[in-house]
C-alpha cells in the first residue's frame, strides 16, 4: 500500500515539474495522502504545493500551502480562525511568500492562511467596521459557536462520525478540515494565528502542554520559544507589548490560568468569553492541541501534546485598510516583521520536539 502510494505521487509530482511555476501550480492535496510522503527523501524540485484542503459552507476554496523543509520535522501555521482578524491572515500571506523565494526552513510547515473564507469576506465587505467592536466576521452565522472554541474535549480526538466539539455542537465544516488535516499530518508545532483590538496585549503566547489527562508537562521550552519570537520581534522594531520584554517577560495570554508545575494539573479555560448562547464557550485550539491524546474510542488519534504558539497581531486592519500613508507602511513593516519571526525562529532549530519521527507514513 505504502509503495502504491508513493508510486502514485511520484506520477503526480513529476508532472507538476513540468509546470513554469510550480508554487503557483493548482495541485489539489488530498488531506489523506498529506501523512504517506516521506517529506525529506522526497525525490525532485517539487517542494512546494499549493493545495486546497476544501471547500467552506459558500463553497471558497480552503488554500493550504506545503514547503519542504531541511527536515521531516513538521509544522503548521494557521490563519483566519477569526475572519475579522484580517492581518493576521495578512501575516500568514506574507510568510507563504517569503517562503516562496527564501531558503528552506528546518521544519517541513503547511500553512493554512484563511481557515474561515467566507468570514474574511464578510468583514472585508464591511470596510467601515474592520477592527470596531462589531467584529463583523468573527462568528459564521448569529447563533454558531465561537470558530476558535469548537474542538473535541481535551485529551480526546475528532470523532469523524459525530463530528461534534466538546459541547455536543457541531464543528463547523471549515474546522473539521482543519482537524483531518491535523490528523493526517500530525504537526509537532503550531502557529495559531490571530490578532487583537487593544494592542497592549500583542505580542506571542504560548499554550502549556500537557498528558491526555491534564497533568503539566513543563512549561519551559513553549514559553522560550514564545519569548524568543517576541524579543527577536522586538529587536526589528516590532510591536510585542503583551510579552512585557521589558519588565518580566511573559508569554502567558493574560485571560489564561498560570502554568503549572511539572506533574501537576493544568488549569484550563474552557469558558472563554461570556457571550449569549454560550457561543464563547468550549475548548479552544490552543487548549486541544496541547493537550495529549489518549482515546479509547479511536486510538489511531492517539498523539503527543503539540507545542501551540497563538500569536495576537496588533489591530484587525491590514496595512491597506490604514488611511494614511505613513501609517500603511508601517503597518506593512509590522506584517513582515511578525512574518519573518515565524520563519525564523518558529519554524527554525529551536527547541525541536524529541523524538523527531524520521517518517510518518501512516497505512
Ligand atoms: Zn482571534
Amino acid at each position: 500500500m505504502k509503495r502504491i502510494i508513493i508510486v502514485l505521487w511520484v506520477a503526480i509530482i513529476s508532472s507538476y515539474a513540468d509546470a513554469a511555476n510550480l508554487a503557483n501550480a493548482d495541485s489539489v492535496l488530498p488531506i489523506s495522502k498529506l501523512g504517506s510522503i516521506n517529506f525529506t527523501n522526497y525525490p525532485g524540485k517539487a517542494n512546494t504545493y499549493r493545495a486546497i484542503l476544501g471547500y467552506s459552507q459558500q463553497e471558497r476554496e480552503i488554500e493550504a500551502w506545503y514547503f519542504a523543509g531541511e527536515t521531516s520535522n513538521r509544522a503548521m501555521i494557521i490563519g483566519g480562525v477569526h475572519g475579522s482578524e484580517l492581518s493576521a491572515i495578512e501575516v500568514a500571506r506574507e510568510l507563504i511568500r517569503q517562503l516562496q523565494s527564501g531558503p528552506r526552513p528546518y521544519y517541513s510547515v503547511i500553512i493554512i492562511p484563511c481557515l474561515f473564507p467566507d468570514n474574511a469576506a464578510t468583514a472585508i465587505n464591511n470596510p467601515a467596521l474592520i477592527g470596531t467592536v462589531n467584529n463583523k466576521g468573527r462568528y459564521s452565522a448569529t447563533h454558531t459557536a465561537d470558530p476558535n472554541r469548537q474542538m473535541p474535549a481535551l485529551g480526546r480526538g475528532f470523532d469523524y462520525q459525530r463530528s461534534t466539539d466538546y459541547l455536543g455542537r457541531l464543528i463547523e465544516k471549515e474546522n473539521q478540515l482543519l482537524l483531518k488535516a491535523i490528523d493526517a499530518f500530525r504537526p509537532q508545532r503550531i502557529v495559531n494565528l490571530h490578532a487583537i483590538r487593544n494592542i497592549d496585549f500583542a505580542g506571542i503566547y504560548a499554550d502549556p502542554r500537557t498528558d491526555s489527562d491534564g497533568y503539566a508537562l513543563g512549561y519551559e521550552t513553549d514559553s522560550s520559544l514564545a519569548v524568543d519570537m517576541a524579543v527577536y520581534i522586538q529587536l526589528q522594531k516590532g510591536v510585542v507589548p503583551g510579552n512585557k520584554l521589558l519588565t518580566q517577560p511573559s508569554s502567558l495570554y493574560y485571560k489564561d490560568p498560570i502554568a503549572a508545575l511539572r506533574g501537576s494539573i493544568q488549569k484550563r479555560n474552557l469558558t472563554g468569553a461570556n457571550l449569549p448562547g454560550g457561543k464563547g464557550h468550549g475548548v479552544s485550539l490552543g487548549g486541544w492541541a496541547s493537550t495529549a491524546i489518549a482515546d479509547p474510542i479511536c486510538p489511531d488519534r492517539n498523539r503527543p501534546a503539540i507545542r501551540l504558539i497563538t500569536v495576537e497581531f496588533p489591530g484587525y486592519k491590514r496595512p491597506a485598510d490604514y488611511r494614511d500613508q505613513t501609517q500603511r507602511q508601517m503597518m506593512q513593516q509590522q506584517v513582515s516583521i511578525y512574518s519573518n519571526a515565524i520563519r525564523e525562529i518558529f519554524l527554525g532549530n529551536y527547541y525541536v520536539e524529541q523524538p523527531a519521527l524520521s517518517t510518518f507514513a501512516r497505512n
